[in-house]
């Protein structure tokens, strides 16, 4: 009988580490490449919504997740003025990227996964070679992601949301009391401090005054400010014979809180294929082809509609729409939601 045959993943975040865990369970052996060492603090809303429980537990995660907080509730304000209170019609997790990612890496090693840390690779069509290493660095891209945990910060609700001039920002209770605050930016050149301050700088530069002021009486963790640039939404260009997974593959604009879902379901979309073709059932071109086809039926509409709905945060004449909605009641705000997962 022929040996089975090892996978190569490069990028060990939550597409890369769950499909190494969900590989190992099935007796393929797995040599998985990351850049940085764990546990880190990562960019993120830290929100994860529309993960379900079934695809939890195919990736074999669920214990990673079991007591990431529960949220459903949720407001929405645009230049200091709250829009909408809603609940969401399934309930989203929150946790850190920093215990997440750990859990993970930490279950993976425990599986016998080889993981080489601070090993980057570069982008191949090899086979039996999976793509996880996030976006594609597009330097004239205008977005900047910062991120920060606080204490003694209170929130209204589960997810706060904020927009406002070329900007929104995220506020949702984690772990350990800290509440997670993370904004999606148009880079100003003008922007200063570092830290929480460059934060509240960005902050204030979209006109949130209230939310600076909110922002700046809290304790923050100086160790998890993080910041990224350099990225587009939408799909990512690989050339087409790279069988890349999650943000690899294409990234969701932040607001759905659907990224890291996506890149879990990918991952589950994925494993099938690369069993067989690990246990010598399927080439690799038919394997490439199947997993490309199927990411393509599930999250094609998912990001036509978020690209589509995302200049909403961001832009007045979207806000002024989106206030005019919420205050007659007119916003469908399931049908948005299931629209986006
Ligand atoms: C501002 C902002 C807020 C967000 N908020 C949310 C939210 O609230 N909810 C949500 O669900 N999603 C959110 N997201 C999206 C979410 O963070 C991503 O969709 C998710 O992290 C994708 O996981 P991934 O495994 O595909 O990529 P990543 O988690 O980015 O992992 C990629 C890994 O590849 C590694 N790597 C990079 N280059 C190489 C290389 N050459 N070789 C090997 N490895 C490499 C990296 O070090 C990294 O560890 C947000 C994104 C942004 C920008």
């Amino acid at each position: 009988m022929a040996r089975v045959k090892t996978i190569t993943i490069a990028g060990g975040g939550l597409a890369g580490l769950s499909l190494g865990i969900a590989l190992l369970q099935g007796d393929v052996p797995v040599v998985l490449h990351e850049p940085a060492t764990y546990p880190r603090h990562r960019v993120c809303g830290e929100f994860i919504s529309g993960l379900t429980d079934e695809v939890a537990e195919r990736l074999d995660i669920s214990d990673t997740l079991s007591d990431a907080l529960s949220h459903s509730t949720t407001s929405w304000f645009v230049r200091n003025h709250r829009i909408l209170n809603a609940t969401l019609p399934v309930a989203a997790r929150s946790i850190s990227r920093y215990r997440l990612d750990q859990r993970l890496q930490k279950k993976f090693i425990s599986y016998g996964g080889q993981l080489h840390e601070n090993s980057r690779l570069k982008p191949s069509s090899a086979e039996g070679m999976v793509w996880t290493a996030g976006r594609v660095a597009e330097k004239d891209s205008p977005w900047l992601g910062l991120k920060i945990h606080l204490r003694n910060l209170p929130v209204a609700q589960d997810l706060e949301m904020h927009a406002g001039g070329g900007a929104y920002v995220g506020i949702t209770p984690i772990e350990d009391g800290y509440v997670n605050v993370c904004g999606l930016f148009k880079r100003r050149s003008d922007a200063t401090g570092s830290g929480l301050a460059l934060l509240i700088d960005y902050v204030k530069g979209a006109r949130l005054t209230q939310l600076a002021d909110h922002l700046s009486s809290a304790e923050p963790n100086t160790d998890s400010f993080t910041g990224i640039s350099a990225f587009t939404f939408g799909r990512q260009s690989h050339a087409k014979d790279i069988c890349a997974l999650g943000d690899a593959a294409s990234m969701i604009p932040p607001f759905t809180g659907n990224g890291m879902t996506m890149a879990f379901e990918s991952a589950d979309i994925a494993l099938p294929h690369l069993l067989d073709y690990a246990q010598n059932a399927t080439g690799w071109a038919e394997t490439l082809h199947r997993i490309q086809s199927a990411l393509h039926a599930r999250f094609n509409g998912r990001l036509r509609y978020a690209n589509l709905l995302h200049p909403f945060l961001y832009t007045r004449p979207g806000q002024t729409t989106l206030s005019a909605l919420a205050k007659t009641h007119l916003l469908p705000f399931g049908l948005l939601y299931r629209a986006l997962r």
